[in-house]
């Protein structure tokens, strides 16, 4: 087993991580910027360093300081969580060669993920269905680029082979408009990500988000954990997921998931990761593998009772996986909402001084959460600042479940999302399950258009 582990990382991830290490009698290490010496994952370290000033380019994305406080720790394998660097092949690379272990899939597996358009060549020729578009990369000839998108049928959305989050994406309804779409995309996609590269999907109307989360370790196990409805989107962020997804099959779950293992054993894969999916009309269509942990992962482990970080924190120390596919059963259902600190209206971000903060508790309430009452939340990261996620016996009782955790969540000092989830939680189209990834932006504008009545 590893001994002592650095987390590359803050946050509620930051503390997650920690406390697998610590149940497992892992030593750890946590990393943190000037702005962040009093966050809780730094003060339940067993050690901790300070790797450079607020902005993360200088401190969680500056790979020199994060390899320099391992070897003055002697730590023996970095877990980089989700964001910041956990995608960063190079990353991966120079932590190997470094002679840690990171706590992750291979540096190649990440590169061949991490570009959206290898991704679904790898994934295709794995047999994975994938959305109905381009060949690859567009090519730069206008009228190639006119002929695919007749084949491929209007609308159609373009996206950046090297985005993420939500980021580099562009739907064109009309042809007259893709020519320009494509250039811009083009251009954002340069200056956002270094690779002008992007290609052309057919636009789904109606499509879920449905995402298989999968396992694999390096003796050739791999294994998947069910799905992830994560439909609830506002910018293409997830703000509510839960597991399993309704009015999926045993059938239809059992062949996406033996597909996603398959994939995961052809290609090699090691750890913990997502196949991301849109789901419509009973077909699913691959979108895009994360090759780490997901904010989401805690409702997986709440239907499933595999605890992920655990599990990648084993793969990573070169055991087999401690789960053989007819050991996972799915269990009741679960909720996971994002709790951010923002304006509930207008999602502005809201940073500052938590003045008191009670958290929900009870049975079957899971709070992964860094904040405490005279925290200070920096302006200068992701606004979510803790997640509650509940488990019921089935879907009602989850739902129920959730509605008194949000009631009884009391943060002052700053505005939190949390009055956005009781509304959605009372909502009778989100109650009833199985909406569309439009849905939450159509609420919203409906929200607005009442709000200024
Ligand atoms: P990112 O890596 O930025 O998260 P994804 O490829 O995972 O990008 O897409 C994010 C979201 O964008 C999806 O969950 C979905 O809401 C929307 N999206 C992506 N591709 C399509 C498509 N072909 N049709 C409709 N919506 C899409």
């Amino acid at each position: 087993m590893l001994k002592k582990v650095l987390i590359a990382n803050r946050g509620e991830i930051a503390l997650r991580v920690l406390r697998a290490c610590r149940e497992m009698g892992i030593a750890t290490v946590a990393v943190h910027s000037e702005a962040d010496k009093d966050s809780l994952h730094v003060k339940l370290a067993d050690e901790s360093v300070c790797i450079g000033p607020a902005p993360s380019p200088q401190s969680y994305l500056y790979i020199p300081a994060l390899i320099a406080a391992a070897e003055v720790t002697h730590a023996d394998g970095i877990h980089p969580g989700y964001g910041f660097l956990a995608e960063n092949a190079s990353f991966a690379e120079q932590v190997e060669h470094s002679g840690f272990v990171f706590i992750g899939p291979r540096a190649d597996t990440i590169r061949l993920m991490g570009d959206k358009v290898s991704a679904k060549k790898a994934m295709l020729e794995a047999g994975v269905p994938c959305v109905p578009g381009s060949d690859g990369a567009l090519p730069d000839n206008p009228d190639e680029i006119l002929k695919i998108a007749d084949k491929v049928g209007f609308p159609v959305i373009i996206k950046a082979s090297g985005g993420g989050g939500g980021r580099g994406m562009r739907v064109v309804e009309r042809k007259e408009d893709l020519l320009k779409a494509v250039e811009m995309t083009k251009a954002e996609a340069e200056a956002a990500f270094g690779n002008p590269m992007v290609y052309m999907e057919r636009f789904l109307q109606r499509p879920r988000h449905i995402e298989i989360q999968v396992l694999a370790d390096e003796h050739g196990n791999a294994i998947y954990l069910g799905e992830r409805d994560c439909s609830m989107q506002r910018r293409h962020q997830k703000i509510i997921e839960e597991a399993p997804a309704p009015f999926i099959t045993e059938e239809e779950r059992r062949r996406i998931g033996e597909s996603c293992a398959a994939a995961c054993r052809r290609i090699r894969y090691r750890g913990a990761g997502t196949f991301e999916f849109l789901y419509e009309d009973g077909e699913f269509f691959f979108i895009e593998m994360n090759t780490r942990v997901q904010v989401e992962h805690p409702i997986t482990e709440l239907v499933t009772g595999v605890d992920i970080v655990r599990e990648q924190l084993r793969i990573a120390a070169g055991m087999p996986l401690a789960y053989a596919q007819d050991d996972i059963r799915l269990q009741g259902h679960a909720f996971e909402c994002r709790i951010n600190a923002e304006d509930p209206y207008n999602f502005i971000p809201s940073p500052g001084m938590i003045e008191s903060c009670h958290l929900p508790g009870g049975f079957g309430v899971r709070v992964d959460s860094h904040i405490y009452q005279g925290y200070r939340i920096p302006p200068n990261y992701d606004s979510l600042i803790g997640k509650i996620c509940v488990h019921g016996e089935d879907r009602a009782q989850a739902v129920a479940k959730m509605r008194v955790a949000l009631d009884e969540l009391a943060v002052t000092g700053i505005k939190t999302n949390a009055a956005l989830h009781r509304d959605l939680f009372r909502d009778k189209g989100f109650v009833d399950g199985g909406v569309s990834i439009h849905y939450l932006e159509h609420w919203l504008a409906e929200r607005k258009a009442q709000l200024s009545k």
